[in-house]
C-alpha cells in the first residue's frame, strides 16, 4: 500500500468544486513532477486516501458535504506513522475559521485563501510532500525496529529453549549418574557377599593343606582372590564417595605404619613379578592426621599399579618423608610409562592408556580415580609424571601433616591380640556356607564355634548358652541383625556378650545403627580373616579381663 521507496514528488489527490478547477490544479502540479489523482467526489477521495496518496488538495466545502464522517474515518484509518497533509482552499477571509474546524478532523492542515496564486499552491504542495518524506523515514525506522524486536524475540526464545533443553539433559545425566552409582554400589555389595565365604574357605585350605603339591595352586588362587576382592572394594569405595557416603576416620598415625600396611598388602604382587622394591622412609615417626586404612589404600593402589605396569624384574621405589608442612609419598617405577597426551586424564574414572601390557594388566580403570578422591578428602594432592612410553612413571602424593598431629605417638602400641582358647563364639548368617566356614576357621584358631542360620535359632542359642562372642550378619530374613542384637542386649545374664556386626553395608549410617542396636564392633564383608581373628581375640581378651576385675 505504501511503497518503501518513493520519490520526493509523491501522489496528490485533487478535489476542486469543478472538474475544470481540478484539472487546472493537477496540471500545475504535474509541471513540477508531482503525480495527481483527480477525485470526482468525497467517496472517491476517501477511497483513494486508503491507497498510495501523499497529500490532498481540496476545498473546504467538501467537509460540509461529509455528513456521515467518512473523511474523519479515512483519516483515522491511516497507519500510526502517517499524518496525511491536507491543503484546503477556502474563500477570502475564512482561513482562520476553516483552519480551526478542519484541523480537528484532518489534523495536518494548511489553509489557503482565494485567490490562489499558482506558485504559492505549488510551493505549499512541495513543502507538504517534503514533510511526507520524513514520515516515510519514520515509518521505515519503525518497521526496522519491529523487525529487530521480532528477531531478538525469536533469538531469545531459541536461547531459552536451548537452555531448557540443556537443563533437561543435565538433569537426565545427573539422574543416570546417580542410578549408575546406585547400581555399582549394589553390584559391588552383592559380589562381596559370596566372596566372604570363598575367602574364608581359601584361607582355611591354605593353612590346613598337608599336600605340598597343592600349595602353589592355592597360592595363585589366594592371590587372584585378593585381586578380585580389591577390585570390588575399589568399586564399592568409589561409588560410596560419589554418593557422599564414604567418611574418613582420621586419627594420628605414623608414616611408617601407613607405608608398612601398604607394602604388606602389595608384597605378594611384587614378589610374584620379581620386582625389586626399594622403600625409603625418611621420617618414620612422623605422625599425620589421616584415616590409616584409606591412606595406606592410596599408597597400596599406587604400588599395585607400579607392579602391574612394569615388566617382570622391574624396579620400584617408594619414598616417604616430610616436605615443609606436608608429607610427601612418591612411587617411582621403570615400567611402561605414560604418553604425555594421556597423563592429565589418567586420574579420571575408567580412563586407561591403550597399550598391550595395559590391556592385559588393566583393571576397571578406577584405581587412580579412587586415589585422587581419597587424597582430596584428606586435603592433599596427587600428581603423575612420566617422560613417555617405556620411560617409567612417578606418582607423588602430598598430604598436609595436620594441626592435631604430634611429632611422635606417646602411647605404646597395644599388646598383640591373643586367642583365648576355648571361648565360645556364635556365628549367625543365613548364608550357610559363610557361617560354616567361619566356624571352621574359628575352631582352627582354638575357639569353640557354633553356627545359627536364622534369627530365631540365634536367639534360642544365646538364651541356651552364655557365648563370649556373637558374630551377627545384619541382613537376616525375619528379624534382622539389629533386632537380634537389641533382644540379646535385653536378656538377663547376657550383659557381657560381645556383639560383632559382620555385614556387607559399611556406610557411616550403617555403623551408627549398629552402635545404637548394641553392637560393640562393626565389620564390613569380606573381612580379611586375619583381621577378624584379631578382633575376636581382642573381644575375648577384654571379656576375660572384665571377669578377672569382677573377681578381684
Ligand atoms: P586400572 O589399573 O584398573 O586400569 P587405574 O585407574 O589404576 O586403572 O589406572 C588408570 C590407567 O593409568 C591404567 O589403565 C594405566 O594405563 C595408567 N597407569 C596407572 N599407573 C601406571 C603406572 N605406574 N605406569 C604406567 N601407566 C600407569
Amino acid at each position: 500500500m505504501y511503497p518503501d521507496h518513493r520519490p520526493l514528488t509523491g501522489r496528490v489527490l485533487v478535489r476542486m468544486p469543478t472538474t475544470r478547477d481540478s484539472e487546472r490544479t493537477a496540471e500545475l502540479l504535474r509541471e513540477v513532477g508531482i503525480a495527481t489523482t483527480i477525485c470526482a467526489n468525497l467517496a472517491e477521495l476517501c477511497r483513494a486516501l486508503r491507497g498510495d496518496a501523499d497529500g490532498v488538495i481540496m476545498t473546504d466545502d467538501l467537509m460540509a458535504t461529509d455528513t456521515s464522517g467518512q473523511l474523519a474515518e479515512a483519516v483515522r484509518a491511516q497507519p500510526g506513522w502517517s499524518s496525511m497533509p491536507f491543503i484546503v482552499v477556502t474563500r477570502e477571509g475564512a482561513a482562520q475559521k476553516v483552519q480551526q474546524t478542519s484541523t480537528e478532523v484532518l489534523r495536518n492542515v494548511v489553509v489557503i485563501e482565494r485567490p490562489v496564486r499558482p506558485r504559492s499552491l505549488v510551493s505549499v504542495a512541495l513543502s507538504a510532500l517534503r514533510g511526507r518524506v520524513h514520515q516515510y523515514e519514520i515509518r521505515d525506522a519503525i518497521i526496522l525496529h519491529q523487525q529487530q524486536a521480532t528477531e531478538s524475540r525469536r533469538l531469545h526464545e531459541a536461547l531459552q529453549s536451548s537452555q531448557d533443553e540443556l537443563a533437561r539433559q543435565a538433569a537426565q545425566l545427573r539422574s543416570n549418574d546417580r542410578r549408575k552409582d546406585d547400581f555399582l554400589a549394589t553390584l559391588a555389595h552383592e559380589l562381596r557377599n559370596p566372596l566372604a565365604p570363598i575367602r574364608t574357605g581359601m584361607e582355611l585350605l591354605y593353612s590346613s593343606t598337608q599336600r605340598a603339591a597343592d600349595r602353589p595352586t592355592l597360592a595363585i588362587m589366594r592371590r587372584q582372590l585378593s585381586h578380585l576382592v580389591r577390585l570390588i572394594d575399589d568399586l564399592l569405595d568409589i561409588s560410596r564417595i560419589n554418593q557422599g557416603k564414604l567418611e574418613l576416620r582420621r586419627e594420628p598415625v605414623t608414616l611408617a605404619a601407613i607405608i608398612a600396611s601398604a607394602t604388606e598388602a602389595t608384597r605378594p604382587l611384587v614378589d610374584a613379578a620379581g620386582h625389586a622394591l626399594c622403600i625409603v622412609v625418611d621420617d618414620p615417626d612422623l605422625v599425620i592426621h589421616a584415616d590409616p586404612t584409606r591412606a595406606s589404600q592410596v599408597v597400596a593402589n599406587l604400588l599395585h599399579n607400579a607392579c602391574k605396569y612394569t615388566a617382570p624384574g622391574g624396579h620400584i621405589e617408594l619414598y616417604a618423608g616430610s616436605a615443609g608442612e606436608q608429607v610427601l609419598i612418591r612411587v617411582t617405577d621403570d615400567g611402561i610409562g605414560i604418553p604425555p597426551d594421556r597423563i592429565d586424564r589418567i586420574f579420571e574414572m575408567f580412563n586407561q592408556v591403550d597399550s598391550a601390557i595395559a590391556r592385559s594388566q588393566g583393571g576397571l580403570g578406577i584405581g587412580l580415580a579412587l586415589v585422587r578422591r581419597l587424597v582430596e578428602m584428606h586435603h592433599g594432592t596427587v600428581t603423575a609424571e612420566s617422560a613417555g612410553a617405556d620411560a617409567g612413571s612417578t606418582f607423588t602424593v602430598r598430604l598436609p601433616i595436620g594441626a592435631a598431629a604430634e611429632r611422635r605417638l606417646s602411647a605404646s602400641p597395644p599388646p598383640p591380640a591373643r586367642a583365648a582358647a576355648g571361648e565360645s563364639v556364635l556365628v549367625v548368617d543365613d548364608n550357610v556356607d559363610a557361617a560354616d566356614l567361619l566356624c571352621q576357621m574359628l575352631e582352627q584358631a582354638g575357639y569353640s564355634a557354633v553356627a545359627a542360620y536364622d534369627s530365631e535359632s540365634a536367639l534360642a542359642e544365646v538364651a541356651r548358652r552364655d557365648h563370649a562372642i556373637v558374630i551377627l550378619d545384619i541382613g537376616l530374613p525375619g528379624k534382622n541383625g539389629y533386632e537380634v542384637a537389641r533382644e540379646v542386649r535385653s536378656m538377663a545374664n547376657r550383659e557381657d556378650v560381645a556383639l560383632i556386626a559382620l555385614t556387607g553395608w559399611g556406610s557411616a549410617e550403617d555403623k551408627r545403627k549398629a552402635r545404637s542396636a548394641g553392637f560393640d564392633v562393626h565389620l564390613t564383608k569380606p573381612i580379611d580373616p586375619a583381621v577378624l581373628q584379631e578382633v575376636v581375640a581382642d573381644m575375648a581378651r577384654r571379656r576375660t579381663e572384665r571377669a578377672l576385675d569382677r573377681h578381684r
